[in-house]
C-alpha cells in the first residue's frame, strides 16, 4: 500500500456512501475512462456518460430526500467529481457543473420552487451556472443582462459567454441585473431559465484546448419571459447568492484538478517503471525522483487540504472562502503542474496522443482559469489579513 492508497483509504465514509463511490469508480474505470479519448479527439458531447451517471442515479446525491433526492455529504460528492475527472475531465465537469448551478436553488429556493425545479435535476437533468458576459468575466459585477419586471412576468435581454452545458441545459441558473434597481452590485438578481424558453438561443459553441467533450456555450436571450416564480430571493439578492455558491463550487472545481492531476500522477509512475534509457528504469534516476518527490508531497497535501474543506462543509461551516480560494488555487496550479511534468516524464511520446498526459496537459490549463481566475484568488487570499 503507498501513500496515496491509505490517504484514500483515510477518507471516512458511510456505508451507503462507500458503496456508491465503489459504483462509481468502477462506471469511471470501465465505462468512462476508455471513451476519452476519443470523446476528446470528436469533441462530442459525451451524452453516453450523462446516461450511465443517470442510471446510478447521481444527482440525487446533492439533492434533499423532500424534492426526489438523496442527498449524501459534500464529501463524497466531491469524491465522485474527483473519480469522474480523473477518467474524463470532460464528463467530470458537465456533472459537477450540475451542483454548481442547482446548489443556489437548493440554499436559497422557496419550497414551491423546489418542489416544482428540483425534480428536474434528480431525474437527471443538467443544468449550467450562467455568470459570464464577454465584458465581464473576473469582475462579474460588470454584467449587462436584464431583468425587467412585466406582471407576473420577467422579460430578459441579453447574452452569456462561455456556458458549460449551455447549449444542453434543462435549467439555467441566469444572472442578471433588475432593471428597477440603479445601483449596479445592488440591482444583481438571479433567476431560473427553463429550456425551450422562446427568445433563448445558442449563438455558438467554443472549439477549446482542452476539455473538448464539455460543451462551451455563447447564450443570448431576447426578451425571454420567465414567471417571477422563478426569481431567487428578491431583486438585488444576487451578489449574495452568488458569492454563496461559488464557495461551494470552487472547492468542486479543486476536485476536477485533483482527479487530472492524480491520473497524470499515476501515468507517469507507471511509465517510468517500464521505460529505460542507459541500461536503467527511468525511475532510477535521482534527478527523476526529486521531481517525483516534489509532485507526490504537494499531490497528498492538497489531496488532505480537499478532505479538509470537505469536513468543514459537512461539519456545518459558512465561513470557508479562503480555505475554498487555497484549495482551488493550489488544486489548479498544481494539476497544470503535474500534468507538464508528466508530459516531460513520457519524452516525446508525452507529447503525442497515443499517451493520455498530453491530452491531461491540455484538460488541466482551464483550472486556473474558471470559478475565479488564479490571480483572482491569490487577491481574495492576502486581502483576508488585512486588519481591519
Ligand atoms: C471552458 C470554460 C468554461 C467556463 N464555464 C463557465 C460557466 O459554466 N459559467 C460561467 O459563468 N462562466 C464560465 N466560464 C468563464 C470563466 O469563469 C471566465 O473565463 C473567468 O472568470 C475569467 O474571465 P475572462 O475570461 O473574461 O478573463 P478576464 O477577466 O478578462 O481576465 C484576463 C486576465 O486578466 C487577469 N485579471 C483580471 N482581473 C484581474 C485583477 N483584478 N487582478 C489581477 N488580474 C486580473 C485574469 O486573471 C486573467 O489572467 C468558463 C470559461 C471557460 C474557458
Amino acid at each position: 500500500m503507498n501513500v496515496f492508497n491509505r490517504l484514500d483509504a483515510a477518507l471516512a465514509f458511510a456505508p451507503e456512501e462507500a458503496a456508491l463511490l465503489e459504483s462509481v469508480s468502477k462506471l469511471a474505470r470501465e465505462r468512462i475512462a476508455p471513451k476519452a479519448a476519443d470523446l476528446d479527439r470528436t469533441g462530442g458531447f459525451p451524452h453516453q456518460n450523462v446516461s450511465e451517471i443517470n442510471a446510478l442515479g447521481l444527482n440525487a446525491m446533492f439533492i434533499p430526500e423532500a424534492y426526489g433526492g438523496a442527498q449524501m455529504s459534500y464529501a463524497v460528492y466531491l469524491e465522485c467529481v474527483r473519480a469522474l475527472s480523473k477518467a474524463c475531465a470532460s464528463t467530470g465537469i458537465v456533472w459537477a457543473t450540475n451542483f454548481h448551478a442547482i446548489k443556489p436553488l437548493i440554499d436559497f429556493g422557496t419550497e414551491e420552487q423546489k418542489k416544482r425545479l428540483l425534480p428536474v435535476m434528480a431525474e437527471g437533468g443538467l443544468a449550467s451556472l450562467t455568470i459570464t458576459e464577454p465584458a465581464a468575466g473576473s469582475d462579474a459585477t460588470g454584467m449587462k443582462t436584464e431583468f425587467r419586471p412585466d406582471g407576473d412576468s420577467i422579460l430578459v435581454n441579453g447574452g452569456k459567454t462561455f456556458i458549460t452545458n449551455g447549449a444542453h441545459a434543462d435549467l439555467y441558473m441566469l444572472f442578471g441585473k433588475w432593471s428597477e434597481i440603479a445601483d449596479s452590485k445592488g440591482a444583481i438578481s438571479v433567476l431560473v431559465l427553463e429550456k425551450g424558453t422562446p427568445g433563448l438561443a445558442v449563438v455558438r459553441e467554443e472549439d477549446k484546448m482542452g476539455l473538448r467533450a464539455s460543451s462551451t456555450a455563447t447564450l443570448a436571450f431576447d426578451n425571454c419571459r420567465v414567471p417571477r416564480a422563478n426569481l431567487l430571493g428578491k431583486p438585488g439578492d444576487g451578489l449574495k447568492i452568488l458569492l454563496a455558491s461559488l464557495n461551494k463550487s470552487r472547492p468542486s472545481v479543486a476536485a476536477h484538478a485533483l482527479g487530472i492531476a492524480r491520473a497524470a500522477f499515476e501515468d507517469s509512475i507507471a511509465y517510468i517503471n517500464e521505460r529505460k534509457q542507459s541500461g536503467r528504469k527511468i525511475v532510477e534516476f535521482q534527478g527523476i525522483q526529486f521531481m517525483l518527490a516534489d509532485m507526490a508531497t504537494d499531490l497528498a497535501m492538497c489531496e488532505a487540504w480537499l478532505a479538509h474543506v470537505a469536513r468543514m462543509v459537512d461539519g456545518g461551516a459558512t465561513d470557508f472562502g479562503v480555505e475554498a480560494s487555497m484549495l482551488k488555487m493550489r488544486a489548479s496550479d498544481l494539476a497544470m503542474r503535474i500534468a507538464t511534468d508528466a508530459v516531460q516524464l513520457h519524452g516525446g511520446y508525452g507529447y503525442c496522443k497515443d499517451y493520455r498526459v498530453e491530452r491531461l496537459m491540455r484538460d488541466a490549463k482551464i483550472t486556473q482559469i474558471w470559478e475565479g481566475t488564479n490571480q483572482i484568488h491569490r487577491q481574495l487570499i492576502g486581502r483576508s489579513f488585512i486588519r481591519k
